[in-house]
């Protein structure tokens, strides 16, 4: 070989090597792009002008606008954010309306009167115009996390072990604040200064295309606060849209992050899931993305057992009602429905402890009201108010049942009857029997004369069922001559 085909060699040689550098670098490039194009990000927004758009002030509740007119008058920054824009945009009425601003809480308190601080997660302004309260939030800037967990410096954050943010009080500037929102459809912002619409995240894209896409990786953001997981069901079945292959992908398998929820944000979204006409289609996709059990433990593991005919029925229908109800603007409770959830379990704790203990059914009754409730209260706090009410109505039902004398009387002047009796109908419908004519014969009763009730209440078959407590043992008959202050 000659000393120029060598050369010639090695040229080629070194051309291969380059050309390999290079595809390998394409690869690598291509590879990091696609991944970055899987995780929606905010960019530049795109903006609407007034005509491109339909939120309108006359959508708008005044005191919301009186907040931004007065925040922009102060010479700060402030948009409609949120539920406001995006259902405006999808013509349903807001629930509430959200704004975000570069004030600082302290800030806004100094610009209205009505202003209260509120929240240590998540600190936010509450302006109140008598029952109407406009949430007013700092636009929240980004995390980095902290090398050293002691030393929490400026900017960043506290996490749990798991990556939840247990403080998120680090403020940005607006495009930061989008790209903290959770989903795309929520980064749309109105200024009523020039009324335009200012899209960060292409929402208005996944608003025209019903879906419900997270921003940024879809992991990290249910890691940081888990509660997202159940926000993408609510809006999903609220907005009618679909939840994005992406964002609903580690849903399984980040669902047991609910159980470091607070049992009283699990109590809000509760609320929320339940009792905003939506409680049907929220109960499916939640017991599909497995996630219904960080509500009601107790109650999804009956359900997984088949020999509770009655559970699943039941719990439909009373959600059913529950929906029936607000979607005809009357009034509910949530005890209501709570009580419908947990009546089998209670039902199943009553019979094992009988079976198991000597106490009479009455002590199992409050014995199995108290296991359950405090089981239940680990997963969402219900509050004091509500637990009373459930009781009524479990205890009614029993009070339903035994007629005889002076009771069913009682019974019908009981505070808390027509909660106890639409319960009884309930169970009537599902259960048939016995139960049905009960309610069927509460039905009859409630209308008919004074006379026709005596029959009723004389013809009806008497109860030897219902639960007693354990006789109390007879108290010894005082020693006179004893000390009022020996006594245990
Ligand atoms: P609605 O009020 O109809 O339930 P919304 O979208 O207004 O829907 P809010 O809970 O009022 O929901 O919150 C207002 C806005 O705050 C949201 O649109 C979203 O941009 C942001 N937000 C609320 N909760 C979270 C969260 N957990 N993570 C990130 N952003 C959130
Ligand atoms: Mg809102």
């Amino acid at each position: 070989m000659t000393y120029t085909q060598l050369e010639k060699n090695f040229q080629k040689l070194g051309l291969v090597i380059i050309k390999r550098v290079i595809n390998l670098c394409k690869k690598v490039l291509s590879k990091a792009t696609r991944k970055k194009a899987a995780v929606k990000t905010v960019s530049g927004p795109t903006v609407l002008t007034r005509d491109q758009h339909s939120v309108s002030r006359k959508y708008i509740s005044s005191s919301a606008l009186k907040v931004l007119y007065r925040l922009n008058s102060g010479g700060y920054q402030a948009y409609l954010v949120g539920g406001g824009v995006r259902d405006i945009i999808l013509g349903l009425e807001p629930k509430d309306f959200d704004i975000a601003t570069n004030a600082t809480p302290e800030q806004i308190k100094a610009l209205f009167r009505n202003c209260r601080l509120i929240g240590r997660r998540f600190r936010l302004a509450h302006i109140v115009f008598g029952r109407e309260i406009i949430e007013v939030a700092t636009f929240r800037g980004h995390h980095e996390s902290a090398p050293d967990k002691d030393k929490q410096c400026k900017k960043t954050s506290k996490q749990s072990e798991h990556g939840m943010l247990l403080r998120d009080n680090i403020y940005g500037s607006i495009e930061e604040d989008a790209e903290r929102r959770d989903f795309t459809i929520n980064a749309l912002y109105y200024s009523a200064i020039d009324f335009k619409v200012y899209d960060f995240a292409n929402g208005i894209q996944d608003i025209n295309e019903g879906k419900i896409r997270l921003i940024g990786d879809p992991e990290t953001r249910y890691r940081e606060d888990p509660v997202r997981m159940l926000r993408a069901i609510r809006f999903a079945t609220k907005l009618d849209m679909e939840i994005s292959k992406e964002t609903e992908a580690p849903i399984r398998e980040l669902s047991s992050l609910l159980e470091n929820i607070p049992a009283a944000r699990m109590f809000e979204e509760f609320l929320k899931m339940f009792m905003s006409g939506k409680a049907v289609a929220n109960f499916l996709l939640l017991r599909d993305y497995k996630l219904f059990q960080y509500f009601f433990p107790a109650l999804e593991q009956l359900a997984n057992q088949e020999s509770h005919q009655y559970v699943d029925d039941f719990v439909m229908r009373a959600m059913k009602n529950t929906d029936a109800r607000i979607n005809n603007d009357q009034r509910v409770t949530p005890a209501f429905l709570i009580a419908a959830l947990l009546w089998y379990p209670l039902q199943i704790q009553i019979s094992r402890l009988k079976s198991e203990t000597q106490l009479a059914p009455q002590d199992a009754f409050f014995a199995a009201l108290s296991e359950i409730m405090s089981e239940q209260q680990r997963s969402i706090a219900i509050p004091k108010r509500f637990q009373a009410m459930m009781k009524d109505i479990w205890i009614l039902q029993e009070k339903l049942e035994r007629r005889d004398g002076k009771r069913a009387f009682a019974a019908f002047e009981h505070q808390k009857f027509r909660a106890g009796y639409d319960f009884l109908l309930i169970r009537g419908e599902i259960e048939g029997g016995k139960v049905q004519e009960l309610a069927t014969w509460w039905t009859d009763f409630q209308t008919a004369t004074a006379e026709t009730q005596v029959q009723m209440i004389k013809s009806a078959p008497s109860s030897n069922t219902g639960p007693r407590r354990t006789p109390r043992k007879r108290r010894k008959p005082k020693d006179k001559t004893s000390s009022t202050t020996n006594e245990t």
